[in-house]
């Protein structure tokens, strides 16, 4: 245990005031917070002689890249990407306030204590440490803090791949947020999913027309109707169940380890034996589209002539045309559907499997927590990752957590009473440090 330049306390301490310190900065959308933020993580890396850049795709959208020297600069370095952005936290819905920070019953809690500034802490805790002490890691590293990710990182990842490409140079492999955190499962073990995969994201508008008409007939032509009861099925009727991968790897293990036969034909079943992962594994299995925005009508005595909707679509990745087939169907004939926006999200290369990420994060947890399992998963929501393998680099969720067994932590991203507990965090910041020494 080696000591902090400032106290005696053991290093990953900083992990926690960071963590703190990082939610105090207000990084919702709107305002300077996010800029501040950047310069303040860029700041904490200066003081350790790194050599912070930082660029703007839009005033106060700010980016930062640090580049930090390994062992052995032959080696491809390490990307780590962050985003410090949160999304919005109404404050009297909490029972801490959300921008605290505030440590409490043994949690550090705030918007981004879960998404991702506990990542964000812990690796610039780590970074500092082995600076201020001379232990580099094994390969280089290149700190990335992207903007703007909670919006799909248009003007974050996406712009500085488009860009500032010249940032990431010579980056293979990246680690950043979505996957690493400890599902107990059977007697006694405990998995740790590491992503490999995440569905991709699409906004499409969705519309049905008819003729506008009096509102006092009786007549089921309304397109409100037609619209209305399309989308309510989506909702309601599942789509079909698709086995990727990622998902049967992981469920296999779970089965394994619970000493239950994995049957294909019936996932969830598996999905059930995850506690709290559940309702995150049930939804890596199938697609999903949901009316979030509905419009129609102008006055309460025409029947209007149109109706749209908007819908938030997660789907598995690499497979958009067969989702758009399952969608015409649930939709019906009568309703047109427009594309909006869409992400790729993450598929895994043909080399993932052979990753040495995944003995690296096996052996730095296994240090840790000695009845750590690793295994693949696919992410159901998006990171930044699906902007950065545009760019050939390989893309991989690992935020160490080892989490009590009775703590939901999936409902906690974008929650209410988001918080992290502080052992997670120290337990972060060490099986981090020990990555830096594997990979
Ligand atoms: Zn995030």
């Amino acid at each position: 245990m080696s000591a902090s330049a400032q106290n005696s306390e053991p290093w990953w301490e900083e992990a926690v005031t960071l963590c703190s310190a990082l939610i105090r900065h207000d990084t919702q959308l709107g305002g300077n917070g996010e800029r501040r933020a950047t310069e303040y993580a860029a700041k904490l890396l200066a003081d350790v002689g790194l050599s912070p850049v930082l660029v703007e795709s839009e005033p106060t959208r700010t980016s930062s890249v640090t580049r930090v020297p390994g062992e052995d600069p032959s080696l491809d370095p390490l990307l780590i990407h962050m985003h410090l952005d949160v999304v919005p936290a109404q404050a009297h819905e909490w029972s801490v306030h959300p921008l605290s920070g505030e440590v409490r019953d043994g949690y550090v809690w705030g918007r981004g204590a879960v998404d991702m500034k506990n990542m964000a802490a812990s690796v610039l805790a780590v970074v500092r440490e082995r600076m201020r002490t001379g232990r580099l890691p094994r390969r280089p590293l290149v700190l990335a803090f992207l903007a703007d990710e909670e919006n799909a990182g248009v003007l974050g990842a996406e712009w500085l791949v488009r860009e500032r490409r010249d940032l990431l140079e010579g980056c293979r492999t990246a680690i950043g947020e979505g996957g690493g955190w400890s599902v107990p499962v059977g007697d006694g073990h405990r998995i740790y999913p590491v992503h490999s995969a995440e569905k991709g994201w699409a906004a499409l508008q969705v519309k049905a027309t008819g003729r506008p008409q009096h509102a006092s007939r009786v007549t089921d032509a309304n397109p409100l109707r037609v619209l209305g009861e399309a989308v309510g099925r989506l909702t309601t009727d599942r789509f079909p169940v698709h086995l990727t991968a990622e998902v049967e790897l992981l469920l296999r293990r779970i089965c394994d380890v619970s000493g239950v036969a994995f049957d294909p034909a019936h996932p969830e079943t598996a999905c059930e034996l995850a506690g709290f992962e559940r309702e995150n594994l049930l939804s890596g299995l199938r697609n999903s589209a949901h009316a979030t925005w509905l419009s129609a009508g102008y006055q309460s005595n025409v029947i209007p002539g149109e109706a749209t909707a908007e819908l938030d679509v997660r789907y598995l990745p690499g497979r958009w045309a067969e989702f758009l087939g399952e969608l015409h169907a649930a939709l019906g004939p009568d309703v047109e559907v427009t594309e909006l926006a869409r992400t790729f999200g993450l598929s895994p290369t043909s080399t993932s499997a052979e990753s040495g990420v995944w003995a690296a994060t096996r052996a730095a947890l296994r240090s840790e927590d000695a009845v750590a399992e690793v295994s693949p998963f696919m992410l159901s929501g998006g990171t930044d990752a699906t902007h950065l393998q545009r760019l050939g680099i390989e893309c991989f969720g690992f935020n160490p957590l080892l989490l009590p067994p009775d703590l939901d932590f999936w409902s906690l991203f974008h929650g209410v009473d988001e918080r992290v507990p502080v052992d997670s965090l120290r337990f972060s910041a060490r099986v981090m440090d020990r990555f830096l020494d594997l990979y």
